[in-house]
Formats: structure tokens, C-alpha cells, sequence
């Protein structure tokens, strides 16, 4: 009878793979160790939206089999996590962007004929059916690309009249990620695991593994035949306290929330994102403030597009969410938030040029306007880390990026598949670190265009 399974860190990582744990392997007793309140982390931070929109098949595949334990969970509680599906609008100002539909068909590999829809010329958006209904069971899949400027008008009259195409991606929306961390949680602990309040300190040994927790009672020692490390932002350290390194770093991103009082962005607006770059508007007077600060100097240049928009919560509430997630730059979680004061504005003035009734906002940001952040742990090439580390017995389930939130129940289900010694779909060992041994992947990753950061 295999030993105990602990599982270091309770964000919406560690509860998937404890949750895929005890609903696919009937593991029983399993422990999730964190020093936090469960989902209080990065997870915390997640915009919480959805999309199997990538430009390689691997992620699309990933995504797509998230989005139906989604579905699945969502049908079996009555839709406790909320989950809808409005779509993600990729938007932008030029005509026939190519590079956008190859990426299209890149990322759908051989389902794409079937999932693209082209809506042009005459009669455009005849099939087309605009996002009325937030029911993900109602929506349709694939991808609709309007290329006709009266028919993106007459179903997204609130962007600018320059947007000459726009990416519909109907395998998209929005779920609560809390209240999936709940509904997991809820059915680890009837069959038998636990949340234990401590951060693991050192680990001795390969399978078994005596794991050193410092606890508010002090410190205990917890015994392990194996362990899964997915520690968020910090899953480099617990590697580091096995001797290993990963190739993942920090980076920190942010968002503005607040109650959009103007109604400046419809409650049915799917997730947009404006994918343009563009030089923000700035007065003399501002310019030469700017300029004065090396770290605000930045924003006077070309900067990139990204930037995104949606509505939050209920269909008649009024909050609104804009994030962009420009930042490049990795930092140590450790260290205090890099949180850029700046941001809020920033944000305000890139977004109001896709949706002009924001810019009654520059200046007059909503009090109780929420700005917050958290960090993107990643590769370089920005897919996950899912599978077995060097040292026998331990298994990693990090590297999530901006994709955790809709990437959980994969990832969860994959690494407790690894654990367990299941069946694996045709994608894990390209999600595994055993891919930095793949000359293949690794230089077709290089050679990729875009990285799906979003
Ligand atoms: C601004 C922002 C917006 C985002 N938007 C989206 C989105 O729209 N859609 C989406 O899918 N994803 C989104 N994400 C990404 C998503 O939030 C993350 O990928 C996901 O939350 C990562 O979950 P995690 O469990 O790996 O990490 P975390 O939630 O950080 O959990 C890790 C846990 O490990 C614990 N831990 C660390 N070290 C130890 C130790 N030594 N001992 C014990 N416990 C330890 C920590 O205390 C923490 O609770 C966004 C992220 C950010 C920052």
C-alpha cells in the first residue's frame, strides 16, 4: 500500500492535483501543507478568465481538456464555479492579418478547418451569432473572424470605428476560481485529506521523504512516500531545498478593477483584447515629467499591445476589469511587490483607445478603485512544468503563468496521473520537464512567433 502523498502549496495548483488525486485515484489522506490561506496567493489574483486560444497545438490541447473538466464540474454542481462564456474578441485596427490567421490554424493543428469562420463581404456574420447569452452551454466553439467593419459596428458598437478585424474565440469566458478551490476542497477533505497551516523548510531524503514544516506550533516533521511540489512563485526554492534548479521566473503583473458608473463598457462585452501597439497620448507637461523618471520614461516609447478589457461579476453589476501585462522584467518574490503606482493610468489611457467612453476615467478613477497584482512564475517559452523532477518520488505542477486559473484541472489531473502512474494524454511529456531534453519541441518553441503571454 503506497504511503502518503503531500502536496506543497494550496493555491488552485496544489488543490487540482490533490482534487484529481482523490477523484481519479481515490487516494485517500492526502496533505496540502501551506503556510496561507488556501487560494490567498497568486491565485488570489487571477482575472479568472478562460480561452483554448494558443499558437501551438499542445497548449490548445491542454486548455481544451481544462475547459471540459471545467465543464464538468460546473454541470455537476450546478454551476458553483460560475463558469460563462462570452468569448474572447482579439481586436485590431488592420485588414486581413495574416500572421493572426496562420497563428489560428497553427494553434487548432487539424481541427481548424472545421473551427474557423471567416465572416466577409457580402453577407457577413450570416452564421454569426453574437454573445447574448453567458450560458457556456449555449455558446459555440471555434473562432469567428469578422473582417467587415459594418458587422463588428453593429455587434460591438463601444469600440472605435478603426477596428477592421476581430478574432472571436468561442471556447472562452469566465469561472470563479475561488469557488472552484472550494468544490475541491470540499471533496478532498470527504475523502479523508487535509489542509495543514505550514511552510516546508527543508526535505530529506528521495521517496520516502521527511519533509520539515514550521508551523505556528512550532516545528513538525511530516513523513512522505511522495510529494509534489507546486509552490507558485516559489517553486523554485522548494526545488532548491531537493537540490534541483528550475528554468522558471517571477515576473509581475498587474490589473485595475472598479465600478465603471459611466457604463462605459457593456455587461455583455466578451473579454477583449486589443492586440496593437501603440504610443500613448501624453501632454508636454506630462511628457517631460515622465521623461524625468527612469522608471516612468518607459511608457514614452512604442509600447506593446495586449491590453484587455471585461465586465466582472454579474450581468447588472458594474464593476469592470482592465489589465496588461507589458512588464518583462523577472523579479524575487521575496522582495516587495513591484507594484508600479503609474499603472492605473497607464492602463486607463491604453484601454480608452479601443473603448473611447473610458477616457471620462483619465484623472477620475472611480474611489475604491482596486489595483493589484501578482506574479506570472514561467518559462522562458511560457508553457508549464508538469511531471516528475530529478529526484525520485517528487513531481512538479508549476511554471502556470497567466493560465493557471483555467489551466488547474488539467494540470491537476495530469500530475496526479504522473503520481499515480496513469494513463497520460499525448501531450505530457512535452509539458513535463523532461521537454529541455527534446531537441525537437524546444527548437520549434524557439522558432514560435508569439508565446501566448497574455
Ligand atoms: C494579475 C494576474 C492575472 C491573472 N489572470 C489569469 C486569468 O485570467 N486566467 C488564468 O487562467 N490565470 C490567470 N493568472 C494566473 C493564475 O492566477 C496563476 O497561474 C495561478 O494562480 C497559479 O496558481 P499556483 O497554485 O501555482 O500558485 P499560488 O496561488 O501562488 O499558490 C502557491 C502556494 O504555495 C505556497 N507555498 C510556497 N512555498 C511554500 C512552502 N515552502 N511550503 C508550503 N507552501 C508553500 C504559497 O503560500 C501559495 O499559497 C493570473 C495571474 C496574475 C498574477
Amino acid at each position: 500500500m503506497p504511503g502518503p502523498v503531500i502536496v506543497i502549496g494550496a493555491g488552485s495548483i496544489g488543490i487540482a492535483v490533490a482534487y484529481y488525486l482523490v477523484r481519479h485515484h481515490r487516494v485517500r489522506g492526502v496533505i496540502l501543507v501551506d503556510p496561507l490561506d488556501p487560494m490567498s496567493l497568486t491565485s488570489a489574483q487571477s482575472g479568472e478568465n478562460y480561452r483554448n486560444w494558443w499558437p501551438h497545438p499542445v497548449m490548445t490541447a491542454f486548455t481544451d481538456d481544462s475547459i471540459g473538466l471545467l465543464e464538468q464540474i460546473s454541470a455537476e454542481s450546478g454551476n458553483r464555479i460560475n463558469m460563462t462564456r462570452r468569448g474572447y474578441a482579439l481586436v485590431t485596427r488592420r485588414a486581413a492579418p495574416t500572421e493572426l490567421i496562420d497563428d489560428l490554424h497553427r494553434g487548432y493543428g487539424v481541427a481548424a478547418g472545421q473551427l474557423i469562420r471567416i465572416h466577409e463581404g457580402q453577407g457577413a456574420g450570416a452564421s454569426y451569432t453574437p454573445p447574448v447569452s453567458a450560458a457556456w452551454d449555449q455558446a459555440p466553439d471555434g473562432v469567428d473572424v469578422l473582417c467587415d467593419q459594418a458587422l463588428i459596428r453593429r455587434v460591438f458598437p463601444t469600440y472605435a470605428p478603426d477596428v477592421a478585424t476581430v478574432l472571436h474565440i468561442r471556447r472562452a469566458g469566465a469561472i470563479s476560481g475561488q469557488q472552484l478551490g472550494q468544490v475541491m476542497l470540499e471533496a478532498i477533505r470527504a475523502a479523508g485529506g487535509r489542509l495543514l497551516r505550514g511552510r516546508v523548510a527543508a526535505i530529506e531524503g528521495a521517496a520516502p521523504f521527511a519533509l520539515a514544516v514550521q508551523t505556528a506550533d512550532g516545528p513538525i516533521t511530516l513523513r512522505a512516500d511522495r510529494l509534489v511540489n507546486a509552490a507558485g512563485p516559489f517553486v523554485g526554492e522548494v526545488a532548491a531545498l531537493l537540490g534541483e534548479t528550475l528554468p522558471v521566473s517571477c515576473v509581475y503583473q498587474q490589473k485595475i478593477a472598479f465600478a465603471d458608473r459611466h457604463a462605459a463598457i457593456p455587461r455583455t462585452l466578451p473579454f477583449t483584447i486589443d492586440l496593437d501597439g501603440q504610443e500613448l497620448s501624453w501632454s508636454e507637461e506630462e511628457r517631460s515629467i515622465l521623461a524625468e523618471d527612469p522608471a516612468a520614461a518607459r511608457l514614452l516609447a512604442p509600447m506593446p499591445g495586449g491590453i484587455h478589457c471585461r465586465p466582472d461579476g454579474a450581468a447588472d453589476g458594474q464593476w469592470i476589469k482592465l489589465g496588461w501585462a507589458y512588464n518583462t522584467e523577472a523579479s524575487d518574490p521575496h522582495a516587495d511587490a513591484p507594484s508600479d503606482p503609474q499603472f492605473p493610468d497607464t492602463v486607463l489611457r491604453a484601454a480608452s483607445r479601443l473603448h473611447p467612453a473610458l477616457k471620462a476615467y483619465i484623472g477620475h478613477l472611480p474611489r475604491g478603485a482596486h489595483h493589484y497584482g501578482g506574479y506570472y512564475a514561467m518559462t522562458a517559452e511560457n508553457w508549464p512544468l508538469i511531471g516528475p523532477m530529478q529526484t525520485r518520488g517528487a513531481y512538479l505542477a508549476g511554471a502556470m503563468s497567466g493560465f493557471g486559473t483555467m489551466a488547474a484541472c488539467a494540470a491537476g489531473s495530469l500530475c496526479a496521473a504522473w503520481v499515480m502512474g496513469g494513463a497520460l494524454p499525448s501531450y505530457a511529456p512535452a509539458l513535463s520537464p523532461g521537454r529541455y531534453q527534446d531537441t525537437a519541441i524546444m527548437s520549434e518553441l524557439a522558432a514560435m512567433r508569439t508565446r501566448g503571454v497574455l
